[in-house]
């Protein structure tokens, strides 16, 4: 490889890969009687249980000092990566960087050291995040109402669904029990739609990646419930028909749910409630720079126009007007609510993240967020089209996707082997095999967050990766070469997950003293 490539020589001449060494655990670091006092010590009177609500023996947790705990989760950390460590196209995730500002603003007393059941008088400022969050976030995407409880997505579109099933009770139409959904969708519609007790319909994807219209119609009758569409769609196409789609799904007299999970192309561009849609979900941890995944807790609001806003989850934010004329901030239950989905308001200080960084944007700000977004990944796909198939073409919206199934047909390497060799350049790999509708696919999502530098830099990686796959040997079947894990069997991972750490027989249990 070229000088680009920091591992590939240490690869190369260590030969092994260092990943069989496993992690010590924090229980296997654990001397007896080491510690560190991080409960500070009580600051109420202590409570008599009594000895039979008293365990018999102290809990088995790892005995450790403050710099064995240090120096564990630092090395946990160079271990993985994060969306501070390096570029991370992983599509349809919008892995952006999470501006600092939001956590200064998240962590203010005011808003950490709030308790769900204070007085309401008391927390006018937080309820003024909720009310000033749905104010900017209804705006942005054309609807009229929110609720906040939804903790993730795939929450949202459940939330979503349940709105609609309850629009058509109250309508005498229980008998739509049909959800629509395209070949190219996102894993959780068809999941979400099930969930909501709903029947999935798959409607078919035309060469040019949008809906087929023909399809749609002919799916489309007196038992359909909704149609779930994504747009720009996980392919990274804007369908033209949208307008169309929407009209004709209103004619049969069904209802158009938005995922707007990634909102990051449209954003203050155009408004799914004009192209028609009736409801829909956000996710605060993509578009809108809260953490995600493990970073998390995550957020995935619902917004709706007004006629499904009866339906909302309770409580929501309204203003209310006191007999003295002045206004406050209150908290009521919709009238015909479908109850909570989670507890209290949903995950609020990450609501006050996305506040922040809407606030520091600005209008301006967010149109030139959604527009670098594009630009870069249309720069993106230009650059990797001299040695990868775009089966869609080169123009797209906020990410697009390759098939590395020919590569796969002349080399041998499969999109596995290019994702996995790419962590070798601190680069986190695409999204994989998704959507399924693409063979051997790589689905790439640069972000606004990535400058030119960068670009070029996760391009010249994947041409050189191109090139490598040429070489014979089979190389790149082996790779990672310069990772602590390299290839987990992530089936055995999935189904048979070890998640407790079994406590060694050799170490009797300490007695209470
Ligand atoms: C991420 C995503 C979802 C699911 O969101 P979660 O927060 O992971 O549940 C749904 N649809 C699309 C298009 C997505 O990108």
């Amino acid at each position: 490889m070229t000088e680009k490539d920091p591992t590939a020589t240490k690869a190369v001449e260590r030969e092994e890969p260092q990943a069989a060494k496993a992690m010590e655990l924090l229980f296997e670091r654990s001397v007896p009687g080491r510690g560190c006092d991080l409960v500070p010590p009580p600051d109420v009177p202590a409570v008599d249980f009594g000895e039979e609500l008293l365990r018999k023996r102290p809990p088995r947790l790892p005995e450790l000092s403050e710099v064995d705990l240090s120096r564990h989760y630092s090395k946990l950390a160079r271990h993985a990566h994060g969306v501070n460590d390096g570029p991370y196209p992983l599509g349809s995730c919008t892995m952006k960087y999470n501006p600092s500002v939001n956590e200064r603003v998240a962590a203010l007393p005011g808003f950490a050291d709030l308790h769900p059941l204070q007085p309401l008088s008391s927390v006018q400022g937080a309820l003024a995040v909720l009310h000033e969050l749905e104010t900017l976030l209804t705006r942005i995407c054309g609807m009229d109402r929110a609720t906040f409880q939804p903790a993730a997505g795939a929450q949202g579109e459940y939330t979503g669904l349940l709105l609609i099933r309850a629009c058509l009770a109250a309508r005498g139409q229980a008998g739509r029990t049909k959800v629509i959904v395209p070949d190219s969708a996102h894993g959780t519609n068809p999941a979400s739609a099930t969930m909501a007790g709903f029947a999935v319909v798959s409607v078919g994807s035309t060469a040019e990646g949008g809906v087929k219209l023909d399809e749609l119609r002919a799916a489309l009758g007196p038992d359909t419930a909704a149609l779930m569409l994504t747009n720009p769609n996980t392919l990274g196409l804007f369908d033209p028909n949208i307008v169309e789609i929407c009209r004709l799904v209103h004619d049969a007299g069904a209802f158009c749910y938005y995922d707007g999970a990634n909102l990051n192309a449209i954003m203050g561009q155009v408004r799914p409630g004009d192209m028609g849609f009736d409801c829909m979900h956000v996710n605060l941890h993509k578009t809108f720079s809260t953490p995600h995944g493990g970073g998390g807790p995550g957020s995935g609001p619902v917004l709706c126009k007004e006629f499904l806003a009866e339906f909302l989850p309770g409580p929501v934010v309204r203003e209310q007007t006191a007999q003295d004329g002045s206004v406050r901030l209150g908290l009521a239950t919709p009238a015909k609510s479908v109850g909570r989905v989670r507890s209290f308001y949903g995950n609020f200080l990450t609501c006050v993240r996305a506040l922040t960084y809407l606030k520091r944007l600005g209008a301006e700000g967010v149109c030139e967020a959604s527009a670098q977004a594009v630009l870069n990944a249309n720069y993106l796909a230009k650059r990797l089209s001299a040695a990868f198939d775009l089966p869609f073409g080169q123009r797209c919206m906020h990410e697009f996707v390759m098939s590395l199934a020919p590569l796969k047909e002349r080399t041998g390497v499969t999109a596995m082997d290019v994702a996995k060799r790419l962590l070798d350049f601190g680069i986190h790999p695409p999204t994989m095999y998704f959507p399924l509708i693409v063979h051997e696919a790589l689905m790439v999502e640069p972000t606004e967050t990535e400058d030119k530098k960068s670009l070029d830099h996760v391009a010249d990686v994947l041409l050189d990766i191109a090139r490598e796959a040429q070489e014979p040997g089979g190389r790149l079947h082996e790779a990672p070469f310069g990772c602590f894990v390299g290839r987990p069997d992530e089936v055995t991972a999935a189904r048979h997950p070890l998640l407790r750490h079994e406590a060694s027989p050799s170490r009797p249990e300490k007695t209470r003293a």
